[in-house]
């Protein structure tokens, strides 16, 4: 099958915003079975990455960089650094990750809000 690098290109932005997403809803203080869940499910998500080729990059990023999830922030940081390092290998720009905080939104209400209706 030939390359579409559009599409490949497209699949990454999509991706990044779940992940990034992700990170930004993730508990300031996690449960022991939290931090669990966020670690096996950042390692599947390099393993089942449809990109072939870019998931054994980030597999490789992942085994320098091993996931940090013991806190909202940490882990929020931690997918800032590591999308950096995939930014370095394609030449892009890297992003500034003290900007990170309020940069990914879910649109969505939160568990307080929603107990209030
Ligand atoms: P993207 O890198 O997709 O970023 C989207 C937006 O996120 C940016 O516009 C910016 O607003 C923000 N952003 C940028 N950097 C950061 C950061 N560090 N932290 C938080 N937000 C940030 N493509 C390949 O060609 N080869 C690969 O090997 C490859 N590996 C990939 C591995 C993974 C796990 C993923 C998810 C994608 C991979 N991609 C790869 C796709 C690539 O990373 C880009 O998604 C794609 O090239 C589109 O780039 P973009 O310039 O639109 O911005």
């Amino acid at each position: 099958k030939i390359e579409n690098a559009t599409v490949k290109a497209e699949l990454g932005r999509a991706a990044w915003r779940l992940f990034h997403t992700t990170m930004a809803k993730f508990p300031d203080k996690p449960t022991q079975d939290e931090q669990t869940a966020l670690f096996s499910y950042i390692h599947l998500f390099a393993r089942l990455y449809p990109c072939g080729e870019c998931a054994g990059h980030f597999r490789h990023i992942l085994n320098k960089y091993p996931p940090q999830v013991s806190t909202r922030s940490n882990a929020a940081a931690w997918a800032c650094h590591v999308h950096n390092e995939v930014n370095k290998s394609l030449n892009k720009e890297v992003f500034d990750c003290s900007n990170i905080g309020d940069f990914y939104d879910c649109g969505c209400a939160d568990e307080d809000d929603k107990k209030e209706k």
